[in-house]
Formats: C-alpha cells, structure tokens, sequence
C-alpha cells in the first residue's frame, strides 16, 4: 500500500445494509492519484455505468487522496462524484473543511456507496467501526440543524457531512455540507446522496495517517506557510476573502453581471467587493484544518430582513451570482440568501444562474406572473429572490419546480426561444469568470469533464498571471483576448487540475506553490518517486478516463460549447463587442490532445496514458 493512503476503501451497499472493507491496488492508487481520479476508476469498475443519476445503482464515492489530511495548508480537501442529476454526465465536486482528514483518520481512504435505504439513516464512521443507524428524525432539517443535532448526539469533534431539505425533494443541485461552511457545492451530488435515503455521514478516526518522509514533509510545510505567509493573494484571500478583487475583476470584464449581458457595472462591484464585505459584516475568519490561507469569512448581519448570526459568509462565486448577475447590490440580502442556501443544501452557482435566466425570460415575455405562481423576478429586484430560495428547496408551486431543474432543463419546459438565455455547458451553468474577457476560459469551460467549471483547471489563474510553471513551459504572459497558446495553457492546467482535485490540493492555498515544491510534497507524503512530467502526466490519465466516462453517457463534440448567452458580445465594459474564438481554440486542442471529430481520444492516445481498456467501450 502506497504511503499516504490508508489501504483500504468501504462499500456501502444501503438497500442491504452490507458494508465491506476492499483493498485497491498499489497500481490503482498510482495510476489514479486519489479524489476525482479514484473515483472515476472505482466508478468505472464498479460502477452500473447504464443507471440513471437518481437509479439506486448510480454510485457515489466519497474520496481522499494523498495529500487529505497530511497537515499543509490547502491539503484538507475531499472529492465526491456520481454521475450527475444536474447535467446526467461526470459529476464532481470536492470540499475542504475537515471531513477529509478525519475519513482517513477512520482507516479509508474512500466510501462507496450504492443502493437506496428502505427509511433514512445516517452512516457512523467511529474508529474502524462502520455501521448505520436511523435518520428519520433527521430527515427534512436543515444542514446546520442536522449538524447540530449529530454533534450533539456524538460529540463535538465528530465531522459531519449533510444533506438538506433540497436535495431530500430532489432539486437537482442539492449540495452536501460539511460542518456548516464548506460544501461539495456542484452538479448535485447532494441529490445523490439523498436518493439513497442518506442523510448524513459522521466520522471520528484516531489513525496516523502514514506518510513517506515526515521530517522532509514538516520541512517542507514550514517553507510553505512562510511563503504563504508573505504572498499577496493569500494575505488578501486572508482579509476579503475570494472576493478581494471583484472591482478589479469588473474592470476587466471578468465578473458575468445581468445574466452576461452587461460587460460594466462597477457601483455595483465596489458594493459587492470583499472590501465591503469586512466593512460591513465580517466579524471573523475561518479555515479548512489546518489551512494558513484563512479564506473564509465569518460575517454576522443584523438587518430585520436579512438577519444572519454568526457563521459563514458568502464566496466571490455566491456574490457573483445572487448579486452581479442580478444587478442586486444588496450586500446584506445576498449574505442572507448564502445561509439559505447553505441550511437547504443547494449550490449557489446554478442557483442563482436559474434564477438570472428566469429574469430573462420574464424580461423577455417568455414568462408572465400569471403564469408563474404570481410572482414576477426582475433584475435588481432581489425581494421575491428571497422569498422564493425556501420554494425551490421545497419544489414548491410551478416556479419553485420549473427552477428547482437547473436552467437548461427548464429551458425546455419554457420553450426554444429561452435557450438563448442560458449559460450552461454540458447543463452546468457557468461559474463568475467571463470566457470573453479571458478566452482560455472559454476553452476550459468547453472541454472541461463536468461542464463549465473554472476549478476543474487553472486557467483562470495561469491568464491573470498568478500562476507560472516554468517547468512544463507554462509559463507565458496569455494574453486574455486571444487564442495564442490557449490550447497548450488549457491542456496542462486542466491536467494539473485533475491532479489537484485528486492529490486533493486547494487551489487557493496552491497558488503560492512552485511544481518542484508539489513534487517534493507529494513524494514525501506518498513515495511514488515522481518528477514532475509523471504528475502531469497522472492528470492527464485522470482527465481522459473522465471524458470518457462522459462519452459512455451521450456527449460527443457538439457538447463542447459555451452556453448561447456567453457567446453573445455586450456593448460595454472591457469585452464590448467581443467574443472568444472558440472554432480556432478547440480545433488547436483537439489536434494537440488527440482528439477525433467526434470528440472521442484515439486509440493511440489512450495507450499513451495507460488507458486502452476504454478503446473497445468507446469504440475507437
Ligand atoms: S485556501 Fe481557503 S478554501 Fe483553500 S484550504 Fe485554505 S481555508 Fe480552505
């Protein structure tokens, strides 16, 4: 068993109530790292590749990787993944918080969990010891209050994963929390969990979790959190949280504001910024275990209508969403729908990127309050948002279940004509980076395995220069407006994306990092003796066996697109009248990652990457 793992896995079957303990592979921890790579394989392998998302037979697996738990900062994170309900394709997401760590403190290093509960339960990790136990009195309460009640319960130190009342009524982007603030907020893989008749997961391990070199990896972790120490991102990450530079972001044309359509809102920037945030209602900051960077507030609102006490405060994505995008400048109500969706259990993004399309459409008389419940949802009106997050959680009434969908399945209840409204790629709604401002996003979002998503890849980072990777000639200044050397950038950072989310590494806290410095953490904490093209390499592996994955369940090239809304030029701000060159930036990238027409890898290239198994699946 390779250093840093635990060795073992468990599988849960729930309509049995069977749990057993597997051994993997030293080749399979190698091949595929650990978080999202790991479960693609253990999907692939074990996996009912023909089930539906919301079938019993769908498996969702909650995985660490190497670098869970090994005391660095940034390395606290996990990753679930299933297929999705949201798009029906690869989903994924990964959370930071303190789950991880303990998971493998429990001796494993993943669960796996198939199968329904005939009633709810809950599943106990508690040393080596793995069983169920009743949940129906925890059904239908909130994230915060489940946890409460399961700490309570178990004592305080137990970690906690939960679902809430969203994913319970089957919202298709049910998120899963844990302890309060951090959450596996994408694609839904909440709803997953909560088809199975599983509310919630505890844990509390007492295992060393055994690493290669400790000495070299306390070495290491005192140069690293001296670097972090010093780095502006991550003092500004510290103070603002990840919304310390939206006015920045406004000037540049990379915040998405009025459902994409406006390129410039800047009053509304500077009301929304992290600055205004800590002006305003930050009263403290939080972290991931062990994690020096500190990126997450901790606010507290004492406004009648949008009263928040003490907790966790909103990411730059949920202010991007519930406010930019809605041209709603109300700090405090977007403070105030964060705790809603957080209790409820529901991914802000797609969320609040719903409920823009729906201004839209009713903007555009596709949709009319007579029709809707009586309600109407206009840009900068954020009243009936708030009033109308607890309905959609509920699948309440005609609007609250058109919404609950996501919005490209609710596009199609609205008709053909609402389809030019929608920013989705793959159904998943676009995270608050603009592809026009910075095209290599663009590329990213098309080709990225679970839809538009800015965190399956560094793109983003490598375009505004935070990043350099001088090792593996990543190293250029990318002009933001252009194709040149897109494809190359994309390819490697969502290499190294795939392998952050398997290590599982926080990109954040990563940006600091240098590919010497991860290749000597990683080796310390987990002995494979790699250089650096091997690591990237991994990534790549990983990223193949996903998109493959996707390709078993119906994408083919066609799905490589931005949503309709993205790929329409606004008329001001810095992308006034401009568009990525999508045609060129993908033609480049297929040719370079062996792709075919149809979107599928080659033969060849998947022997390169250790995955010729999958030739025959995909018929190339
Ligand atoms: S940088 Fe922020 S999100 Fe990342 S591990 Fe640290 S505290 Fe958590």
């Amino acid at each position: 068993m390779p250093y840093g793992n635990m060795g073992k896995v468990a599988e849960v079957d729930l309509s049995t109530g069977r749990i057993e303990e597997l051994e993997l592979s030293p080749e399979v921890y190698r091949d595929y790292v650990g978080g999202t790579g790991l479960a693609a394989r253990l999907i692939y392998e074990r996996g009912d590749l023909e089930a539906g998302p919301l079938s019993p037979s769908n498996m969702l697996v909650l995985a660490a990787g190497p670098l869970t738990g090994v005391g660095f900062s940034g390395s606290s994170r996990m990753s679930a993944a299933a297929r999705s309900p949201l798009t029906e394709i690869w989903g994924q997401a990964t959370c930071g918080g303190n789950f991880g760590p303990e998971l493998k403190r429990c001796g494993y290093d993943a669960l796996l969990i198939k199968g329904r509960a005939s009633e709810p339960v809950y599943l106990i990790l508690e040393g080596e010891s793995v069983r169920l136990a009743p949940a129906g009195d925890l059904w239908g309460k909130d994230t915060y209050h489940t946890t409460d009640l399961l700490k309570e319960r178990h004592g305080k130190q137990y970690r906690v994963l939960a679902v809430g009342p969203a994913a319970e009524n089957g919202v298709l982007f049910g998120s899963i929390v844990n302890d309060y603030g951090h959450h596996f907020g994408r694609t839904g893989m909440g709803t997953v969990m909560a088809s199975k008749n599983l509310k919630a997961i505890v844990a509390r391990g007492n295992r060393e979790i055994p690493v290669k070199d400790p000495a070299k990896l306390e070495e290491l972790k005192q140069k690293y959190d001296a670097l972090l120490e010093k780095n502006g991102m991550a003092r500004a990450l510290r103070a603002f949280g990840t919304a310390c530079n939206m006015e920045g972001m406004m000037a540049l044309g990379d915040v998405p504001t009025r459902n994409w359509a406006k390129g410039l809102w800047e009053e509304g920037a500077e009301r929304l910024s992290g600055v205004s945030l800590d002006d305003h209602y930050i009263v403290g900051h939080r972290s991931c275990r062990g994690c020096a960077v500190r990126c997450k507030p901790v606010i507290r609102v004492e406004e009648e209508r949008y009263r928040v006490e003490e907790g966790p405060g909103p990411e730059y994505e949920t202010l991007g969403a519930f406010g930019t995008l809605l041209m709603n400048d109300n700090l405090a109500a977007v403070c105030k729908i964060n705790e809603l969706c957080n209790r409820l259990g529901m991914d802000t993004i797609t969320c609040g990127a719903t409920i823009a399309w729906a201004m839209d459409c009713y903007e555009a008389g596709l949709m009319s309050p007579s029709d809707w419940d009586g309600v109407e949802l206009r840009f900068g009106d954020i009243e009936p948002v708030i009033d109308l997050i607890p309905k959609i959680a509920r699948r309440e009434g005609k609007l609250g279940e058109l919404l609950s969908m996501g919005s490209r399945k609710a596009s199609a209840v609205v008709g053909e004509e609402s389809r030019r409204f929608l920013t989705d790629t793959k159904g998943l709604e676009a995270p608050m980076h603009d592809p026009r401002a910075y095209w290599g996003d663009g590329l990213a979002y098309a080709i990225s395995v679970r839809g538009a998503c800015h965190v399956s890849n560094l793109t983003y980072l490598a375009e505004w220069g935070i990043v350099r990777y001088p090792e593996i000639k990543m190293d250029r200044h990318y002009h933001g407006m252009s194709t040149e050397h897109k494809a190359d950038m994309v390819a490697k950072a969502t290499d190294l994306g795939c392998l952050f989310n398997s290590m599982v590494w926080c990109q954040f806290a990563g940006t600091t990092f240098t590919l010497p410095l991860l290749r000597d953490v990683f080796n310390a904490a987990a002995d494979y003796g790699w250089d650096i093209e091997e690591m990237v390499k991994a990534g790549g592996r990983i990223w193949y066996l996903q998109r493959a994955l996707c390709h078993i369940w119906g994408v083919d090239a066609s799905d490589d697109v931005l949503g309709p809304r993205i790929m329409t030029p606004t008329s001001d701000g810095n992308i006034a009248g401009i568009i990525p060159d999508m045609e060129t930036m993908l033609r480049e990238f297929y040719e370079l990652r062996g792709l075919r027409t149809d979107g599928k890898p080659t033969r060849e290239v998947l022997r390169e990457y250790g995955l010729e198994y999958l030739a025959d699946r995909l018929g190339v």
